[in-house]
């Protein structure tokens, strides 16, 4: 009988894939990924498998949902077994719910497997815990993509005084930043950006929050990256320290 998994594929290391995700790659006869995928993790699919990319990147050309499903069924209905890679863990912001949903309403189910998700990976690359008994009670992970009557609620997040983790918040960060210091969230609130975590590109910037706009843009810093904000972001690692030889 065809098979349907969700797999996590971690935030870029291919270490950091788990070992469910690697021997279930194994058994797929198509494999669907997304672009944030680092493309090593492919080295677990079987040699015959059919690989199928789809692009999920933001503001870029990318496959509609509906199109992703639509290529799930038709593998599943003709017998294949398919596995859909998404990066980080596929039910965080990953719409990894919606293709579940819409795989058990057409009856199919699917087996989801976690993946370690960027918003903790991509803080601990460079050494920030996303909560530290001495900064933060808890995590909040958030998207900075919404707008509008999407757009979250910021200075509700800054009254929790807890560690924000922004997913996909680059392009508006400027709007983000001022929302939170609008919300009276202190200046000199300890702010990081990382870039490309986890990959042997990956980069950083550390400011506090009244220079952080400014200090991202002048590293030219970009997508994907993960943006931290709280107290947490002081343990940051200095930029140069992370410097490869
Ligand atoms: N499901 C994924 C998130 C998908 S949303 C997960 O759990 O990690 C895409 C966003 O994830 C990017 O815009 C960026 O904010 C973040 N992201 C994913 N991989 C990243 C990486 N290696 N470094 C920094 N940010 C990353």
């Amino acid at each position: 009988m065809s098979r349907a998994w969700l797999i996590g594929a971690g935030p870029g290391d291919v270490e950091l894939l788990t070992l469910k995700a690697a021997r279930t790659l194994a058994l797929a006869d198509v494999v669907l990924v997304d672009d944030l995928v680092n493309p090593e993790v492919l080295q677990f699919a079987r040699g015959d498998a059919q690989i199928v990319h789809v692009g999920k990147r933001g503001g870029q050309q990318s496959t509609p949902q509906s199109e992703i499903v639509a290529t799930m069924l038709d593998h599943l209905r003709a017998g294949r077994s398919v596995a859909r890679l998404k990066g980080g863990d596929p039910f965080v912001f990953g719409r990894g719910g919606e293709e579940q949903q819409a795989l058990q309403a057409a009856g199919i189910h699917v087996e989801i497997i976690s993946g370690i998700t960027a918003g903790i990976a991509a803080p601990a690359a460079v050494g920030i815990p996303v909560t530290h008994r001495d900064h933060a009670q808890g995590v909040i992970f958030v998207t900075g993509h919404g707008a509008g009557e999407h757009e979250a609620d910021w200075r509700a997040l800054a009254a929790t005084h807890m560690t924000l983790v922004i997913y996909m918040g680059m392009r508006r960060l400027n709007e983000i930043v001022d929302a939170l210091l609008r919300a009276g969230m202190p200046p000199d609130t300890p702010c990081a950006a990382i870039e490309s975590a986890t990959r042997p590109e990956q980069r950083h910037v550390r400011a506090t929050l009244s220079e952080f706009v400014q200090r991202v843009a002048q590293a030219q810093l970009g997508s994907p990256s993960i943006v931290v904000i709280g107290g947490v972001a002081s343990l940051a690692a200095p930029v140069d320290a992370m410097l490869k030889p």
